[in-house]
């Protein structure tokens, strides 16, 4: 899978925000009164609303509440959850008082006798361990009242499914669905019990063996389970499931979804989406990837539909009812999260790729925008089954663009879904939406054989899959499309990577889950950019080929079945002729959370290297004795440039020394920032650096681009004073390449915004000139015309952007003619594409650019377009305008919700709604959580844009209150820890640096 919020946080896209309100908003301006009284908030004006705007009144009253929170007098009488409790409950105070200490004395005394009953079961983040006899006693009840016969998330292993017989009847009118499930299983150890998955479905009928059993069900862990008076002996036998269950209303399971053609008629259709844990919603199955199975799918629909599986299609039979059953070949052996079926109207293109017909299928008006994804998924196809050394493995593979679809896309075996952003390419798309079409081909393709193939056993081990599929797209499109310029992509998500790995709430790339919600949350960064960084590491470490022989032996070796980490880097061992031990290097970067900082010290030609965890905020670290077994590279002026200038140091221990052949001016490690870790030098070390920095092209620009990052992490870590960053970016001005610059601008943007939003206003505009004194001359050189080098086209739209927002005239000017024109030729007239977003973002700030946005939005056929019409719309500074889209975005009744993420993402830049999506969030947590799933990525995301610009306590605490009053909902997911952190990250930055800055910007 891949998420397509990764595409949304690029660094190298900065979003000042425009002139802030004309009256800044003080905390002690607002008064809030309560909900039958009016808002007053300076600045905004005062709300007087009419009844016609009742709509943004609860918005805007939180608004007040938000401000008034940060009021420290007001904060203690009235807290803001407090408030949004239902109004009786706060009618009796004292009663209410008594009863709430009640209850925390009868919680807190229950969890003390079930410690104390249950001996071997400590309640952490891992949950239980193993049974044992004594766990009798908690075995939950069922639905029906009787004993469940099981107390684990993880199910038995004693019985395995081999086969599961699935046919389906959706009903797209109805929006339910009617199935039945034949699973022939393997009892491998006498048992009397058969647990399996199943979520809200109504079981009508179930037989054992043709003999009809009783199933018991415990929902909170989405398990059924048959009781058998005698243990099953070893052998085969047959369970048969047949049930009815409603689509899914979000984005995982069955679920249906409509869109309107350009008829204007209203089209339905049902699609799936499993991984990690969804397919038990949409048939009783063993749900885990290590129970492997083949999968024979019939589905029976309406003759206007088509239906699509993993495998090809066998035959359709017409029932006589007057609808149509298709019957799909019988699956090679995989995993439930790979099962997916499509009922829509469909239609598509296809091309033979020896041996596999490859086609692209999209709805009816936009089928001619396949032809780019079809020659991109043959091209590779090629690719890997040349890179692998094993062919694809089935006959067919279908790549359809969904309408309405959450993730960016999603591997199933033979069948890959994708958004309609991720696949289709319009007439107009330029080179960086190619970009982004390729890597997510280029991601799924890879995990036909990282992941369908050979599967990691258990989702703690997701980055196999995960961070193998994001190398390979990498690797992949270097080689095979070189135009795209996807190192300096890959070069930002490795620096993306290091910014979340340096907070004490990441976690070890392979890592112990059980929850559900866990499970959800091993879909981030960790898994997908710093588990293709390790590899990327590793592979440059490596002779030659040695990489890519040692994953063809682990391919070959463990085809069609499960694996964990160390079987990869055993793999690797083999075949590796060097004298370094893969798997033992590997091994430390797995199991450790973080990533080194490594500090170089040189006197003479004597270098003293140490390594310590890199860990931003050190307060609550429990684990800093971590050591790293790290490929230390380096090149010095003699030899800086070429690949074969690098040296390499195995640095394992907490410090060594490397001695130099001969004295040398200075020393730059971590050659291209292939490895992951950061670089500190001593003072001189440093001074030596910017020196020769005065000639740019003395480094490569991955060199100069990782300094940047590496200066400002130090400055973070407080290893650097900020005057020290600044001597560094004196060499800006200098600066052509598309890395560096693109790096340095999302640094000084990160910091713009908090200052902005801290309402230093004085700083904040010191921070402009700043800006404006490094890149306005680069920023007046760019182009407005059509461009063709994708390098080029990153670093303009960077740049333009960011001009734009700081309201340079030329800047905007251009943006309002180029919009002006579009709109004349009634948009027939062609923004280079790349410019798109920051020409729209300009004219949304006007009522009628806003108007013709809005309209583009619900008419366009280009997916592309819809969404930096979308980024537009959210960016504007007209409140009313941005609860609207808050709004619209979570019903889904004119803005899709699928884009809800994005939605916040864009708003949270600006200073204008941050404050107000922050409140959205609170206000409609329910909701959301109802749309995306507790602690996936999409909920990642949204808590992150939320909260990562505060920098004050009040903010600290308004979050945290917040977040430990989410319960089951929310309160222990591990990106409440990372946004926490990251608002104390910024409290003490800002406390550090404040002086500074006004001392030297
Ligand atoms: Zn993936």
């Amino acid at each position: 899978m891949i998420e397509n919020s990764m595409f949304e946080e690029e660094p190298d896209v900065v979003d000042l925000a425009k002139e802030s309100p004309s009256y800044p908003i003080d905390s002690d301006d607002v008064v809030y009164e309560p909900r039958s009284s009016r808002l007053l908030v300076r600045g905004l004006g005062e709300n007087d609303l009419d009844e016609d705007e009742e709509d943004y009144e609860s918005s805007a009253r939180l608004l007040g509440m938000s401000f008034m929170n940060r009021s420290s007098n007001q904060r203690s009488a009235s807290s803001s959850y407090t408030r949004q409790q239902p109004s009786g409950s706060c009618s009796m105070p004292s009663a209410k008082t008594t009863v709430v200490g009640v209850l925390i004395l009868v919680v807190v005394v229950s969890i003390f006798m079930v410690i104390y009953f249950v001996p071997g079961c400590t309640f952490t983040r891992k949950g239980c361990p193993k049974t044992n006899s004594t766990m009798n006693n908690i075995y939950p009840n069922s639905t029906s009242g009787e004993i469940f016969p099981w107390a684990e998330l993880r199910l038995p292993s004693s019985v395995h499914p081999v086969r599961y017989d699935i046919s389906l009847h959706p009903d797209l009118k109805n929006m339910t669905f009617q199935g039945s499930v034949s699973i022939k299983v393997e009892v491998l150890h006498e048992t009397k019990i058969i647990v399996l998955h199943s979520f809200d479905m109504n079981i009508t009928k179930a037989t054992f063996e043709g003999q009809v059993v009783n199933f018991l069900e415990y929902k909170p862990w989405q398990q059924i389970a048959i009781n058998f008076s005698e243990d099953l002996k070893k052998g085969t036998y047959g369970l048969n499931i047949e049930y009815t269950a409603n689509f899914s209303n979000s984005y995982d399971g069955f679920y249906n979804s409509s869109y309107v053609d350009t008829n204007g008629t209203k089209r339905v259709l049902a699609a799936t989406q499993f991984e990690p844990l969804a397919a038990r919603k949409a048939f009783p199955c063993f749900d885990e990837p290590a129970f492997k199975s083949t999968f024979l799918i019939k589905i029976t629909r309406e003759p206007n539909y088509i239906s699509l599986s993993n495998m090809p299609k066998v035959k359709t039979t017409d029932l006589k009812n007057g609808l149509q059953e298709d019957e799909f070949k019988e699956s090679d052996t995989m995993s439930t999260y790979l099962v997916a079926f499509i009922v829509a109207e469909f239609t598509s293109y296809s091309r033979n790729v020896s041996n596999t017909t490859v086609s692209v299928y999209a709805i009816p008006d936009k089928k001619e925008q396949v032809h780019y994804a079809l020659d991109t998924a043959a091209k590779l196809l090629e690719f890997y089954n040349t890179f692998f050394e094993i062919d694809y493995p089935l006959r067919k593979l279908d790549l359809v663009a969904i309408p309405d679809f959450l993730a960016g896309a999603m591997e199933n075996w033979g069948l890959i879904t994708f958004r309609e952003t991720t696949l289709l390419v319009g007439n107009n798309s330029s080179p960086i939406d190619k970009q982004l079409v390729t890597s997510v081909i280029a991601h799924e393709l890879a995990h036909q054989w990282f992941g369908n193939l050979v599967t990691m056993r258990w989702w703690n081990d997701l980055w196999l899959n995960e961070g193998f599929a994001t190398y390979m797209q990498y690797m992949s499109i270097s080689n095979v499309f070189p135009d795209l310029d996807i190192n300096t992509e890959f070069l930002n998500v490795r620096f993306k990577a290091l910014a979340k790995d340096a907070l004490n709430s990441s976690h070890p790339v392979s890592t112990g889950v059980s929850t559900p919600e866990q499970v959800e949350e091993m879909f981030d960064s960790v898994s997908y950019e710093k588990g293709a960084s390790i590899l990327l590491m590793l592979n440059a470490t490596l002779r030659d080929g040695e990489f890519r022989k040692g994953v063809i032996e682990y391919l070959q070796k463990y085809n069609r079945s499960n694996t964990e980490s160390e079987d990869l880097w055993n793999s690797l061992s083999q075949v590796s002729k060097q004298n370094v031990n893969v798997s033992e290097m590997m091994h430390t970067w797995t199991v450790h959370k973080g990533f080194p900082l490594v500090t170089v010290k040189r006197n003479g030609t004597q270098v003293t290297l140490s390594q310590e965890h890199f860990l931003l905020n050190a307060e609550n670290s429990t684990d800093d004795s971590s050591l790293w077994h790290i490929p230390l590279t380096y090149v010095n002026e003699s030899c800086s440039v070429l690949s074969s200038c690098k040296q390499v140091f195995h640095l394992k221990d907490k410090t060594a020394i490397l001695k130099l052949p001969a004295k040398v001016k200075w020393l730059k490690f971590n050659f291209r920032s292939d490895g992951f870790y950061i670089v500190h030098y001593d003072v001189d070390g440093w001074k030596d650096l910017i020196e020769a920095l005065q000639n740019v092209a003395v480094l490569p620009c991955e060199d100069r681009a990782a300094l940047i990052n590496n200066i400002f992490a130090l400055s973070r870590l407080g290893k650097v004073s900020f005057r020290q960053v600044l001597n560094l970016m004196n060499y800006i001005k200098n600066e052509t390449e598309t890395a560096p610059l693109t790096e340095a601008l999302f640094q000084l943007g990160q910091i713009y915004r908090l200052l902005d939003k801290r309402s230093e206003l004085n700083l904040a505009s010191r921070m402009k000139s700043y800006i404006d004194d490094h890149f306005g001359s680069l920023m007046e050189s760019q182009s407005w015309e059509l461009e063709s080098s994708v390098s080029k086209m990153t670093l303009r739209s960077a740049l333009l952007e960011m001009a734009c927002s700081l309201n340079r005239f030329n800047c905007t000017t251009q943006a309002k003619r180029l919009f002006d024109q579009w709109v004349d030729s009634n948009k027939t007239f062609q923004i280079p594409s790349d410019l798109m977003t920051t020409v729209f973002k300009v004219a949304a700030q006007a009522e009628d650019g806003w108007d013709v946005l809005l309209s583009t939005y619900k008419h366009s056929i280009c997916d592309a377009e819809k969404r930096k019409t979308l980024e537009a719309l959210a960016s504007t500074q007209d409140v009313r305008k941005i609860i609207w889209v808050l709004q619209k975005s979570l019903d889904g009744s004119e803005i899709q919700t699928q884009e809800f993420p994005l939605v916040i993402h864009t708003i949270c830049k600006n200073f204008a709604g941050y404050l107000y999506a922050w409140d959205f969030v609170k206000e409609n947590w329910g909701k959301i959580t109802q749309k995306f799933p507790v602690g996936s990525f999409a909920i990642q995301s949204i808590i992150m844009s939320a909260t990562s610009q505060f920098s004050t306590k009040t903010h600290l605490m308004e979050a945290q209150n917040f977040f430990s009053s989410l319960g089951a909902k929310g309160s222990q997911m591990r990106i409440v820890q990372e946004a926490t952190e990251t608002i104390k990250q910024n409290m003490r930055w800002m406390e550090k640096n404040l002086d500074t800055l006004q001392h030297w910007l």
